[in-house]
């Protein structure tokens, strides 16, 4: 079964969130933006043992303490480690550039990184028994991916979509009309009854942005 908890990092309160399988006590954090004393506390407090990291996509509140994660949770020399799977390739120019990123968002800058694996619309990823699918939905960034996990329900769609709103899509390659697009087609197929951990805010369902969402509600759309 899925368990997880959201820890906000940085000052942009990031939903970093720590996914758990309670049949094994593997896990996943999902966008380790900072603050990454914060999230190995929860893993020793929960004693989890951590086994991926997951990125939505490459902008810096969501993936600047990856690096810092992997080498805090190395055991030994020899030890490998964490491996870390996402964003889509078509983030890597958003990776490429966190020293910049850091510079604009008042940021220390991060150290690097490079994902062990990019992921596609349509593929899936494990740890302990939990699998999740993933959705390429690209618009606020060109490579960003949501994890669903059918069997809760539960999908975590980082800057894609929020309680009310929807993420910007003025950065560079960014679209709006493809960003809607990617609610409607790649979301929202997923079912009403799906509640949604966004990058920022409180959680919400798929179901209340159909009839509330300022941008993306189905009153919208003739
Ligand atoms: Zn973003
Ligand atoms: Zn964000």
């Amino acid at each position: 079964m899925l368990q997880y908890q959201i820890i906000p990092v940085t000052h942009y309160q990031q939903n970093c969130t720590l996914l758990w399988c309670d049949e094994t006590n593997e896990a996943a954090v999902v966008d380790p933006g900072g603050n990454i004393e914060r999230i190995l506390s929860v893993l020793i407090e929960r004693k989890l043992n951590l086994v991926k990291i997951l990125l939505t996509h490459g902008h810096l509140d969501h993936v600047g303490g990856t690096e810092a994660l992997v080498r805090a949770t190395k055991i030994s020399e020899d030890s490998a480690p964490i491996p870390i799977e996402g964003p889509h390739l078509d983030d890597m120019f958003w990776i490429n550039m966190l020293p910049q990123q850091a510079q604009m968002m008042g940021f220390s800058t991060p150290q690097n990184f490079h994902p062990d694996l990019f992921f596609k619309d349509g593929d899936q990823v494990s740890f302990g028994n939990v699998h999740l699918e993933i959705r390429h939905c690209p618009g606020h960034t060109p490579g960003h991916i949501i994890f669903f996990h059918p069997e809760t329900k539960l999908a975590l769609v980082g800057d894609v979509l929020f309680k009310g709103a929807i993420g910007r899509s003025d950065f560079p390659r960014g679209n709006y009309d493809q960003l809607v697009n990617s609610i409607r087609t790649k979301l929202w197929p997923l079912g009403d009854d799906v509640q949604f951990i966004p990058g920022h805010g409180p959680m919400s369902t798929f179901g209340q942005e159909r009839l509330h969402d300022a941008f993306v509600a189905d009153k919208h759309f003739g």
